[in-house]
C-alpha cells in the first residue's frame, strides 16, 4: 500500500539566460515530473496523477477526517476494518 503526498516543487535553475524557476511535480509514492516552465503545467501534472491513483469509491476512507486518509489512499483503519469477519458497527 502506497500513500501519495503530491506536490508540486519550485527549483530555480542557472541557464545561459540566467536564473528560471522550474517547477515540478513530485510524490511520495516516489514519482517525480518532468521540469516545467509553469506552475499551471506541474499542477496538471499532479491532477493527472491523482487520477491515475484515486481508489475506487467502495474503497475509500468512510471517515476521512477522523482517519486523516486522503480520497486517493486505501484506508489502513477502514481496510483493517474490512478484513475483520464479523465487524458489523452496530
Ligand atoms: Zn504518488
Ligand atoms: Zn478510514
Amino acid at each position: 500500500m502506497s500513500q501519495h503526498r503530491p506536490h508540486v516543487c519550485r527549483q530555480v535553475e542557472e541557464t545561459p539566460q540566467g536564473t528560471a524557476a522550474i517547477y515540478r511535480l513530485s510524490c511520495s509514492c516516489g514519482l517525480v515530473g518532468d521540469v516545467r516552465y509553469a506552475r499551471r503545467v506541474a499542477e496538471q501534472d499532479k491532477a493527472a496523477h491523482l487520477m491515475d491513483i484515486t481508489v475506487p469509491l467502495d474503497q475509500r476512507c468512510t471517515r476521512p477526517r477522523e482517519h486523516g486518509a486522503r480520497p486517493w489512499d486505501t484506508c489502513p483503519l477502514c481496510a483493517g476494518q474490512l478484513a475483520l469477519p464479523g465487524w458489523d458497527v452496530a
